[in-house]
């Protein structure tokens, strides 16, 4: 995703975004069968109150733990609603998450997990492209390393 693309998007979830007199912020947005607001990134619909969750922490929430409205109302965003709660407590309270609420958005190490920076392997699992390039150039310059020493000791040998 370029810095055009994210500009893009970042005006496009602010204006579906309703303030109330109460403290809440509402999805105006389209929302999915749950009621929960949606928007698309990159290639796919991602939870506008996950979204929102993100850009408020800088972090996907904790892994193995859901979202919870504490507000009870599916539509709103406000990350003051929003709590981390376990998948157990998730269910008994009785708002369920959608596979899509499990999708990470950003990577372990930040980069966000969409457009041209995301690989989604066949089983499901979601690759950072940097992370995986990052990887890549690594090991390759750990092996041109060792041919260089390989070849340096032969030489001196
Ligand atoms: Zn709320
Ligand atoms: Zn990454």
């Amino acid at each position: 995703m370029t810095a055009h693309e994210f500009l893009g998007f970042a005006y496009r979830f602010a204006a579906k975004l309703t303030p109330t007199a109460d403290g809440h912020l509402l999805w105006t947005g389209s929302q999915n069968g749950n009621g929960y607001g949606q928007i698309w990134l990159g290639d796919g619909m991602v939870l506008a109150h996950r979204v929102a969750w993100v850009l408020a922490h800088g972090r996907d929430p904790n892994a193995g733990l859901d979202l919870d409205h504490t507000c009870r109302q599916r539509n709103c965003v406000n990350p003051d609603c929003l709590a981390e709660i376990s998948h157990a407590e998730n269910v008994l309270i009785g708002t369920g998450p959608s596979a899509l609420n499990a999708a990470k958005l950003l990577c372990d190490r930040g980069h966000l997990l969409a457009g041209d920076n995301l690989l989604v392997l066949p089983r499901g699992d979601r690759v950072c492209i940097k992370c995986d390039e990052f990887r890549n150039r690594r090991t390759r310059a750990r092996r041109k390393l060792a041919r260089l020493e390989a070849a340096y000791f032969a030489g001196s040998a």
